[in-house]
């Protein structure tokens, strides 16, 4: 590969090497390394594109160390698209062995099959009922880490999937349609149906489209696998176009930031580019939605408060979301802490915390330290990784804290009222 072609190098134009980027960047946070920082990877990455450095291991490391928060574009007075050129840049440089190309392909292969994720979930359980995790964990190494952290898989009947139609009983009520997620309603699927259960609440028809494809493609998209990330976006597009010009709501923040840059995968094609452009005006994250139709629920018993919320990067650096969960959660009128420093990454960074759990463990760290300094007795989040990241960290740190997605939230503020 010619090294001029592994950069987007008219978007490394844009950096003006200021610096405001470098104290945000949780990597440098780390390591006080140039290298590690939003503007020393734009460095190297202009350095390859010009020829003077090859695009080697050292490079490639530090292209996988970034978390891909875009922490950085929040902070930046140039309007780097920072996100872009990162996933640019691990779509030219590719998986770098041949087990990497192997476990890329079966890893993204598995997330955009329902039977299959299905059956790694079956499976895990019964690996986690009878004690082989524990076993096999040692032998994985730093990656068998990951494994011990995921929560304990929910049984068959929590997996099910959502109806395709829940009604609203309000009168005015208007549909919007969810998109379900790949791995959601295999560990998570309580937050699905709390979050059909809240936009039901507050006067919404919700669809789930049958035919939508089990993953957005944003996991991929973030770790360079563009082509997939494409296929994907155009059946996800093809699907919600079947539902006309109604909202797409998803609870995930990492999700939605993706869908709303749909149009970014496009550059070569102009028809897609515009139906993307229309699909992506559609969509909302949950908060965003139900900030237009208020619910009004009181506080309830079955929440400990202080209640506190952490952004995740998705959402506030990747869509600019910040201050609607903030007043979805105070109309529940729980004492509210803020989180110091809640706008820098978890270290979850959809399958960061797999790949690298040593590293995300590390980035959580003050971020535990915020939490406990903060008194809060439940962390709210908005996005499932970030929601798995804590609870590992509170585990291990053996914290008195609740995790819970503001869906859940909200879904026991409404069990209160009812
Ligand atoms: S995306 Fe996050 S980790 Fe990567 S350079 Fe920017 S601030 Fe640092
Ligand atoms: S803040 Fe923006 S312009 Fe300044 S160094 Fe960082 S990326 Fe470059």
């Amino acid at each position: 590969m010619k090294a001029q072609t592994l950069i987007d190098y008219t978007r490394t134009l844009d950096c003006i090497h200021c610096g405001l980027c470098i104290s945000a960047c949780p990597t440098y946070k780390l390591t006080a390394s140039e290298p590690s920082s939003p503007r020393g990877r734009i460095h190297l990455m202009r350095a390859v594109a010009e020829g003077e450095i090859e695009a080697d291991a050292s490079f490639a490391e530090e292209m996988d160390f970034c978390l891909l928060c875009r922490h950085c574009e929040s902070v930046c007075p140039s309007g780097v698209e920072f996100g872009a050129l990162m996933e640019h840049t691990r779509s030219e440089l590719g998986p770098r062995t041949f087990l990497g190309r192997v476990s890329s392909k079966l890893g993204f292969g598995l997330l955009t099959k329902r039977p299959l994720l299905r059956l790694v979930a079956a499976s895990l359980r019964l690996a986690q009922q009878t004690g082989l995790v524990r076993l096999i964990a040692p032998l994985l190494g730093e990656r068998g880490q990951a494994l011990t952290n995921l929560p304990s898989i929910p049984s068959a009947k929590e997996r099910e999937l959502l109806p395709e139609r829940t009604p609203s009983s309000r009168e005015d009520s208007t549909p919007v349609t969810l998109l379900e997620g790949c791995v959601m309603p295999e560990l998570l699927g309580r937050v699905n149906r709390a979050t059909v259960r809240v936009l039901a609440a507050a006067g919404h028809e919700v669809l789930v489209p049958a035919n939508q494809p089990t993953c957005c493609g944003s996991l991929q998209a973030h770790n360079g696998a563009l082509d997939e990330a494409r296929i994907l976006a155009k059946q996800v597009i093809a699907a919600f176009e079947e539902t006309g010009e109604i909202p797409v709501v998803t609870n995930s923040a990492g999700c939605g930031s993706h869908m709303k840059e749909y149009a970014n995968l496009f550059e070569d094609e102009a028809d897609w580019r515009e139906r993307a452009e229309r699909f992506s005006a559609r969509v909302k994250d949950l908060s965003e939605i139900l900030a237009e139709r208020p619910l009004t629920a009181p506080i309830t018993e079955n929440v400990s408060g202080p209640i506190t919320y952490d952004d995740p990067c998705h959402l506030c650096h990747g869509q600019g979301v910040r201050s609607e969960p903030r007043a979805l959660l105070d109309q529940t009128g729980h004492e509210r802490v803020e989180l110091r420093d809640s706008e820098s990454c978890c270290g979850s960074a959809g399958i960061y915390s797999a790949l690298r759990p040593k590293d995300a463990a590390l980035i959580l760290e003050p971020k535990l330290e915020a939490l406990k300094d903060s008194g809060a007795k439940t962390l709210v989040t908005a996005n499932p990784g970030c929601q798995l990241q804590w609870q590992a960290g509170i585990k291990s740190r053996g914290l008195d804290v609740e995790v819970l997605h503001i869906a859940e939230l909200l879904e026991r503020s409404l069990e209160a009222r009812d």
